[in-house]
């Protein structure tokens, strides 16, 4: 069973009903609350009535349902709605990783500890840049040093479930960070955030490495407390 959300029930749990909609205009259609939305577009008038109206749970900004639901088909429909007005978002936590790459692929090699299967790799690249406003030091440069970065997997049925979540986490951008690196000691570089990865292959001399019988489980709750779970890998 697909355990996706349809449009509609992802923009419903942040709203609530305006019983008495004021003669304010919704800046998303530009048309009156008190009267119907001005959305035209396709396949939205069996979504809700035309004059219902929601206020945003945290912010109270209020826009007709008919307007949210459409905003948030036409934007990259990943379970977030953002406030058009005030930018609070609703939803799925993200984070502040800097632009890169991640890729994966099967070497026919076993991991100590995981003598049964082969191992998924996964590299990621990620080069220096400038910081954006999510950044510590907006318009300064930062370094990203070490990458490519590799890291190991088993290929059973839980190391593919772990890389279906880092898949989500990469593109929530909740793999990096930039902070101050606790290894080195320097600032404003592209760090490791809180999801723990196995970057040594055949070794374990940093810690970092196999056999870890508890890495998996470990890992899988990492990523619960990034607010990623089983459901969102089915996506
Ligand atoms: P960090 O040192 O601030 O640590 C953040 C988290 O990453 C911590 O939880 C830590 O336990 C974990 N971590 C630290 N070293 C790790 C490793 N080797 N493998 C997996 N997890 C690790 O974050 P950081 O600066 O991103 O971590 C150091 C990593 O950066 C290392 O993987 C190292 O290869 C890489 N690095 C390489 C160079 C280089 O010039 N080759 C320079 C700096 C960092
Ligand atoms: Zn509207
Ligand atoms: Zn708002």
């Amino acid at each position: 069973t697909c355990k996706c959300k349809t449009p509609e029930e992802v923009v419903k749990r942040y709203w609530q009903k305006v019983r008495n909609p004021p003669e304010e205009d919704c800046t998303i259609c530009m048309e009156t609350l008190s009267g119907p939305s001005g959305y035209k577009g396709p396949g939205i008038s069996g979504v809700s009535r035309a004059d219902l109206v929601g206020q945003l749970e945290q912010c109270s900004h209020r826009y007709h349902v008919q307007c949210l639901v459409a905003m948030y088909n036409n934007g990259n429909k990943d379970g977030r709605l953002q406030c058009p007005s005030c930018n609070t978002i609703y939803g799925a936590k993200t984070g502040n990783q800097p632009p890169g790459k991640m890729e994966y692929h099967i070497i026919p090699h076993s991991l100590p500890g995981h003598p049964d299967c082969k191992t998924i790799r996964i590299i990621y690249f990620i080069p220096p840049g400038i910081q954006g406003p999510e950044h510590p030091n907006p318009g300064k440069p930062f370094t990203a040093r070490g990458f490519p970065r590799q890291c190991y997997l088993p290929d059973n049925d839980k190391g593919c479930k772990v890389l279906r979540l880092l898949l989500v986490a990469w593109d929530r951008r909740m793999i990096f960070s930039v902070g101050t690196s606790s290894t080195t000691g320097e600032s404003e570089t592209v760090i490791w955030n809180e999801v723990h990865h196995k970057t040594e292959f055949g070794s374990n001399l940093t810690g970092h490495g196999y056999p870890d019988p508890d890495y998996l489980d470990n890992v899988l709750e990492e990523l619960k407390a990034q607010g990623i779970t089983e459901e969102d890998g089915q996506q």
